[in-house]
């Protein structure tokens, strides 16, 4: 697919295990479970410049990945582009220990933490698929 037609905005979270998860997450189904297919917006950028990935947000469905029920990548593109097309909240996948519990490193992924990743990258592709009519 030369063109992604679905952008997905991962929180930017640094404080909290689900931070790192959403960026690690979304960036497994770029690169690996559905390369092509998707596009990831870079939620600083979106919210301290915008252009480009607020202009597509306009035009396409956006998933936002956020790392807690504050919802801040949802919030943003909210804010910016008009709606999410669907969300991902960490703590409603692996519970409040996506939140309360310190980023973890990622060179050096337990297999916990990596299964962690999996089921968020999981259901993201999940959302993917619904929106594509898969
Ligand atoms: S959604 Fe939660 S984890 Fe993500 S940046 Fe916001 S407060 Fe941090």
């Amino acid at each position: 697919m030369e063109n992604p037609k679905i952008g997905v905005i991962s929180c930017s979270g640094e404080e909290c295990l689900g931070g790192t998860l959403s960026r690690m997450a979304t960036r497994k189904v770029m690169d690996e479970l559905r390369s092509g297919e998707v596009v990831s917006l870079c939620l600083p950028l979106y919210i301290a410049r915008g252009g480009e990935d607020r202009e597509f947000a306009k035009k396409h469905p956006v998933i936002a990945v956020d790392g807690c029920e504050k919802c801040c990548a949802k919030e943003a593109t909210i804010k910016y582009s008009g709606e999410v097309k669907d969300a991902v909240v960490i703590t409603d996948l692996i519970g409040d220990t996506a939140r309360d519990n310190e980023p973890i490193s990622m060179r050096h992924l337990r297999t916990n933490e990596k299964d962690m990743v999996d089921q968020v990258a999981k259901e993201i592709c999940r959302k993917v698929d619904s929106i594509y009519g898969r």
